[in-house]
């Protein structure tokens, strides 16, 4: 295995959405720009492929959409449940009014080969695998690829190398169990009703022996003759979810079956989710860690693309000389997302708890306090309210926002160590 040494402005670990926005902006920006990943594109990516407006919305701002949006579309999210069933179309707000949901393979290798056409340059089947430093500045990162070791030596490194951020590890990222975190699996099959515009969502989710998850079961038509059907449960150290996703989506795919004439479940995965920035160490002297890496994923619906497009296009803004990043990076993921993470961090908790569900679910999805309240919980789950929202549920939500923040002080939130 030989050694060389390759120089770059920016190296992008990652090409998940989050990564190749990266180094979309960086490269936008005139950064020589690096992107690698250890993967070879297309590749798979668990997930439940569903893209709200505020995804869309960063898609637009890459000049991107109508690739995703052009083959399906969505207007909303049903929800079901405890004998009832509530339409929650996107709200018309700053996002706009327009989802929709790709498979992961297509999307993914969208992303990345409108990276290389705009001049980044792609290193496929390449894994960052050690660090050097200079001081506190991370001098070199060492890439296997093709059989070669390289020391690639940038100004910037972004990291976007996903939930399990072998990568984030040795620069010292922490993940704290204790807070809720999720965990889901996801399958792909057919049905006559995949062109359905809307997602959808079943709150009351059951396992074999009837006894309610603290999760939801969804079926998010895909366009393309199938629809992804997954489902989630929540979880803390302290109440751990005693399921198996896998054996619970075969449950759920039997319920649903009839509905929707669905196929067997096919490629069946899962993977762990952690939510709502419970991660440590975050930022160092000339790199940052974004999207899951970063623990930014929604805590209520376990939606992370948006959050991963956002922290790519923030995170190079803040690429000028000399700035350095340790208490920077994790000060701007709090000012952008604190409040509302820690807001759906506490509600997803309350949701952990065994009585809290069957005692609220009714509640919501029957009769006229459904009807109104409802919409709201859908604009919460879809992540469609903004600093720029002024009705009141926007209001309501960034009072609770900074009342929660108030009360928990101590709780882990990109903190440094
Ligand atoms: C079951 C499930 C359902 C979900 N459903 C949704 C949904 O419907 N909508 C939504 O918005 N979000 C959903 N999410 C969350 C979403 O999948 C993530 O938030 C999103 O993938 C984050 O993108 P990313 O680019 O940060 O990471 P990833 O997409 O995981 O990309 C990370 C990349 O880094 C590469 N990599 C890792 N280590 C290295 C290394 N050392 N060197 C080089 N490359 C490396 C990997 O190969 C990978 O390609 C779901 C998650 C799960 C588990």
């Amino acid at each position: 295995m030989s050694v060389q040494n390759q120089h770059v402005d920016v190296l992008v670990i990652g090409a998940g959405p989050t990564g190749s926005t990266a180094a979309l902006h960086a490269a936008d920006a005139g950064f020589d720009t690096l992107l690698i990943d250890a993967a070879t594109f297309p590749r798979d990516k668990t997930c439940g492929d569903g893209l709200t407006p505020r995804a869309i919305h960063q898609l637009t701002r890459l000049g991107l959409a109508e690739r995703v949006t052009g083959n399906y579309h969505n207007n909303g999210l049903k929800l079901h449940g405890y004998g009832g069933s509530v339409t929650a179309p996107w709200p018309d707000g700053y996002y706009g009014t327009v989802g929709s949901a790709m498979p992961r393979t297509r999307f993914d290798a969208l992303l990345v080969d409108a990276a290389v056409e705009r001049g980044v340059s792609l290193w496929q089947g390449a894994t960052a695998a050690d660090v050097e430093f200079d001081g506190a500045r991370l001098a070199g990162v060492v890439v296997k690829h093709a059989g070669v070791e390289v020391t690639v030596r940038a100004k910037y490194v972004l990291v976007a190398d996903g939930v399990r951020s072998t990568f984030g590890k040795l620069l010292g990222r922490q993940w704290h169990r204790g807070e809720v975190y999720g965990i889901a699996a996801r399958s792909y099959c057919s049905s006559p009703r995949h062109d359905d515009p809307w997602m959808h969502s079943h709150v009351e989710l059951r396992d074999v022996d009837g006894g309610i998850q603290p999760g939801y079961g969804w079926i998010f038509p895909l366009g393309d003759g199938d629809v992804n059907l997954g489902c989630g449960a929540l979880s803390t150290d302290a109440r751990p979810a005693k399921i198996n996703t896998k054996k619970l989506l075969q449950f759920y795919a039997e319920q649903q079956r009839e509905d929707w004439s669905l196929g067997k479940p096919r490629e069946i995965t899962s993977a762990l989710l952690p939510m709502g920035g419970a991660v440590s160490n975050v930022a160092g002297r000339n790199w940052m860690l974004l999207g899951d890496a970063a623990a930014c994923v929604n805590a209520l619906n376990g939606e992370g693309i948006d959050y991963g497009m956002e922290t790519a296009e923030l995170a190079v803004q803040l690429l000028h000389e000399g700035k350095d990043f340790t208490l920077l990076w994790p000060d701007v993921l709090r000012a952008n997302y604190g409040e509302a993470f820690l807001l759906a961090r506490t509600a997803a908790r309350l949701l952990t708890y065994p009585n809290f569900l069957p005692l609220v679910g009714p509640l919501g999805l029957r009769g006229p306090v459904g009807a109104t309240l409802m919409p709201a919980a859908a604009r919460l789950m879809g992540n469609l309210i903004t600093d720029e929202d002024r009705d009141l549920l926007a209001r309501l939500w960034r009072l609770a926002g900074r009342g929660m923040s108030a009360v928990r002080r101590d709780t882990p939130l990109w903190s440094a160590g």
